[in-house]
């Protein structure tokens, strides 16, 4: 099956709606009505049928709520059948935030439209109304870039964790309120389904994935400090080796930094070496001065691997690698393998002497006539702009490009410019959130 790219996920699932909506709604001969009911902006309904608008479109709402979460559950749980199709777990993050986003903006619109019955009182309305809040209040949390910049990731992580229980919370809501849905046997199966997947995926995740994912034991063999705030890990294991391709990415723990804390880096050996290597670059409380927490003969637990950066999934022959800094880890294992393919990589460094691999990949650069190596020094050329590519066509190519955001977005947009099609530009996300 072709990939599930964002652009068509949303859509998708809003024709499922549609259709799902559309045949229940004409076959409905109930008598749904709302005798006295309340609404946060329209003012009071009496005796309306089913039919009117601010009841369907409440509703409507709140089913696509229910089945956005229940995705983005769905790609909590790191599946590999998930992550195919949303083209690699760094794409489905990306795609799991902004889902997030949207869903609560759609749970704003139900909470806005949504009448709320007068006549009776009922639990589920004042549970609905905290799960409201609770989910707002999540997602900013979660979402909005002031609180990612000033919450460390090990917390943050442990408060997003707590998305799946005011999703619960909306749920039961959602089976105690009078409701259309409740009557409409097609969507009420699929929206209902729809939560007890997100729910399943939400336990899964939170309390079943350490017991179900195992973990591979590797012992630290070398940790070397490269200057620049680089420092480069060699492990071993006389144990269950971890299969991966060329340019895919695993997560860590490092028990000795922290027993419950996985980052993510990418492998950069070469699945045919006996040995597994990573690359870090000091960016935050975990990462900086990583050399020094570590010591030889430590174990590492590794689990993985993941991502669709890798020569596995691009099949292009011709292909431009844009590396920026520590962006450079996939292309370290991508150019061992050993295939056709005519390759030019270009490495963006400030300056020349950040490139600290530079001598291994011109090593491969000499040893492959398909290969060709270019350190880009931002200090000395400015940035790397697509006419620097040196290119004479550039739409018979892909291009790979991992790096800074600014440089990937840069150089996308560029490349569009010159008439790429943005399905031969691949990227690698090095953040989660
Ligand atoms: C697919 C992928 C591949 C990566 N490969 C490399 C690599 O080869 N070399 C390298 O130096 N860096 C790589 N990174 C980035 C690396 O994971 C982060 O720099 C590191 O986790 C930062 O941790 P920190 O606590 O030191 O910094 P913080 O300042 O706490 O975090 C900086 C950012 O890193 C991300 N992050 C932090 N902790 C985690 C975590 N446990 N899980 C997921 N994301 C987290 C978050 O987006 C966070 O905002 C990769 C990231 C991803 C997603």
């Amino acid at each position: 099956m072709k990939m599930l790219k964002q652009e068509i996920y949303f859509p998708i699932i809003i024709s499922i709606h549609f259709i799902f909506w559309a045949v229940d709604l004409y076959f409905y001969k109930g008598s749904f009505m709302e005798v006295s009911s309340d609404t946060l902006l329209f003012g009071e309904l009496t005796n309306e049928s089913w039919k009117n608008t601010h009841r369907i479109l409440g509703e409507v709402f709140s089913s696509w709520v229910v089945t956005v979460f229940a995705f983005n559950f769905l790609m909590a749980t790191r599946a590999k059948w998930v992550e195919k199709l949303f083209g690699g777990l760094d794409k489905m993050y990306l795609i799991h935030r902004r889902s997030g986003v949207i869903a609560v903006v759609l749970l704003l619109l139900h909470f806005i439209v949504v009448p709320r019955d007068l006549v009776e009182f009922n639990p589920g309305k004042p549970l609905g109304f905290y799960a409201f809040i609770l989910i707002i209040l999540g997602v900013i949390l979660s979402a909005v870039p002031f609180f990612k910049r000033k919450i460390p990731y090990h917390k943050w992580i442990n408060i997003h964790k707590l998305m799946g229980s005011f999703y619960v919370l909306a749920v039961i809501h959602g089976l105690m309120v009078n409701s259309l849905i409740k009557e409409l046997p097609i969507t009420r199966v699929y929206v209902f389904g729809m939560s007890f997947i997100g729910i399943a995926a939400w336990f899964y995740r939170a309390f079943l994935f350490n017991l179900f994912n195992k973990k591979l034991k590797y012992t630290i063999k070398t940790v070397q400090n490269l200057g620049h705030g680089i420092t480069e890990i060699i492990m071993k294991t006389k144990a269950d080796k971890l299969e991966y391709s060329a340019g895919q990415f695993a997560f860590f723990n490092f028990p000795s930094i922290s027993k419950k804390e996985q980052h993510p880096f990418t492998i950069s050996s070469h699945p045919y070496d006996n040995e597994l290597r990573i690359i870090i670059k000091g960016l935050g409380d975990y990462t900086n001065d990583i050399n020094e927490k570590l010591s030889i003969g430590e174990q590492v637990l590794v689990e993985g691997p993941y991502g669709h950066f890798s020569s596995k999934y691009v099949k292009e022959q011709d292909q431009i690698w844009i590396a920026g800094g520590i962006g450079i880890t996939p292309f370290l294992s991508l150019s061992k393998d050993l295939h056709p393919n005519k390759i030019k990589l270009f490495w963006c460094v400030y300056n020349e002497k950040e490139a600290v691999y530079k001598e291994e990949l011109e090593t491969i650069s000499n040893d492959n006539p398909n290969f060709e190596f270019v350190i880009w020094s931002s200090k000395k050329s400015g940035h790397l702009t697509v006419e620097n590519l040196n290119l004479n066509s550039y739409t018979d190519k892909a291009y790979l490009i991992c790096g800074p955001k600014s440089l990937k977005d840069n150089m996308t947009n560029q490349l569009i410019q010159k008439n790429v099609s943005k399905k031969y530009i691949y990227d690698e996300e090095f953040a989660f959130r």
